[in-house]
């Protein structure tokens, strides 16, 4: 394919153009290449310091969203970042309101705090677009409790939730339950124990019915221990498609970046997927 710019405007030119009328500003030979006018990466955590908007750009990302790396306490620095971006950028607070931890953010319920985080929400309001549920055993203590005060903080603003899944306590179906249309469930290829799949490899009931209400399901292939090709295989090959692909991208963890590229996510989840 080879493409051209016409002021701001991207299009294939023709093999009989007739070049003495259009005259482009800029000729790119994008055989094998992706035109696109700019990609949304929904799960990022390119708030955490001033050069992750940047790396997102240079990979064709022109719109971003932190999912959870700020809680109530450090959503004015991250804040910061998103106003500083080149790029549009926005914010998912974490219900743990001192962000990720190491040693799991709502290990101890008490940073599960719904008053600080309404607060923090209210002071951005500009930039926060939901709220942010880690529910993984070892992040959260009791995640059907950690996601109903991230359900309370959300609805405050009629804002959603995203929840991170696999490897919960609970059962998948029962922290659906508690999802609202618009909500997402982010890591849906993760492995079992509680994957969207059962052992036979069919779509849980619970989650089809998710889906049918409006509950969005994202990849954002960022880990290892978020995805194994097994069960990648079994969602796949039932026909459950994700309704987003993103990338858990970091300028934070040497070695990540490369891997978090968004285009060749995108590109390789279809490839794998066909
Ligand atoms: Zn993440």
């Amino acid at each position: 394919m080879l493409s051209a710019t016409w002021r701001s405007r991207v299009g294939a030119l023709p093999r009989s153009a007739p070049t003495s009328r259009l005259v482009p500003r800029t000729c790119i030979n994008a055989t094998g290449k992706l035109v696109v006018p700019g990609l949304l990466d929904i799960h990022t955590h390119y708030a955490r310091e001033s050069a992750g908007p940047a790396l997102g750009l240079s990979g064709g990302v022109t719109g971003w969203i932190d999912a959870g790396s700020a809680g109530a306490d450090q959503l004015d620095q991250m804040a910061a970042v998103v106003r500083a971006s080149p790029q549009p950028g926005r914010l998912l607070i974490n219900i743990g309101r001192s962000g990720i931890l190491p040693d799991g953010d709502t290990m101890d319920l008490r940073l599960a705090d719904v008053d600080a985080a309404t607060a923090a929400v209210a002071r951005h309001r500009d930039v926060v677009v939901g709220v942010k549920a880690r529910l993984t055993r070892g992040v959260a203590a009791d995640d059907g409790e950690v996601l109903r005060r991230a359900q309370e903080v959300a609805t405050g603003f009629n804002l959603p939730v995203m929840i991170h899944m696999g490897q919960t306590t609970s059962p998948l179906p029962s922290l659906l339950a508690q999802l609202k249309p618009g909500d997402i469930v982010t890591h849906m290829l993760a492995p079992p124990p509680n994957s969207i799949v059962d052992d036979a490899g069919q779509v849980l009931p619970e989650v089809l019915a998710a889906r049918r209400r409006g509950v969005w399901f994202d990849v954002a292939n960022g880990r290892v221990d978020h995805l194994r090709w097994d069960t990648f295989d079994r969602i796949i090959q039932s026909g459950f498609w994700p309704d987003s692909v993103s990338t858990d991208g970091s300028t934070t963890e040497p070695g990540r970046r490369e891997r978090h590229r968004l285009p060749q996510r995108a590109v390789e989840v279809s490839e794998l997927s066909a």
